[in-house]
């Protein structure tokens, strides 16, 4: 079948910045997904559509379909004290948080120090050109407690992260 929404999609990929430096790969497997359901980000969600399994492609991906301009100003130093104690903060990781408006936001953490953080509104590849390549394992229909979840479950059934 092909890529459309509701598909659960399986596909392997490199993602290298414009000087060709790898940002991730899927090397620990397959990334699955619920397509249509903004699950990865917009600009590579949109050149799959159609697609199937067995397709390989290469997919250049804007800041604006990506992650983001840059715009959230300086990082913030936060100590450590004020984040949740079970958390384990690492660099890359995100964090949900209620902004100004009460709206939500996520503030990425940019740099772990030894009594704090460095807080960013800004994604670590905000303002990146993305280039993803792709190949594409497995195209299959969502289940109907994937769709009722918004996202796609394991080969072993159901797992949230
Ligand atoms: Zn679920």
């Amino acid at each position: 079948m092909k890529i459309a929404k509701d598909a659960v999609v399986s596909f392997e990929y490199t993602l290298t910045d414009p000087e060709g430096e790898v940002l991730d790969s899927s090397e620990d497997g397959p990334m699955v997904y619920l397509h249509g359901h903004d699950q990865i980000v917009k600009g590579l969600e949109k050149e799959l559509t159609g697609k199937q399994a067995g397709d390989a492609l290469k997919v250049t991906v804007s800041p604006e379909e990506g992650y983001g301009e840059v715009g959230g100003g300086a990082p913030m130093n936060v100590p450590l004290s004020e984040l949740p104690p079970d958390l384990e903060p690492e660099e890359g990781m995100g964090l949900n948080a209620v902004g100004k408006n009460g709206e939500e936001v996520t503030l990425w953490i940019r740099e772990v120090k030894k009594d704090s953080v460095m807080l960013s509104l800004d994604h670590p590849l905000a303002g990146v050109t993305l280039h993803f390549d792709v190949k594409i394992k497995d195209v299959r229909k969502a289940t109907k407690d994937e769709l009722h979840h918004g996202h796609a479950h394991g080969p072993d059934g159901h797992h949230h992260h």
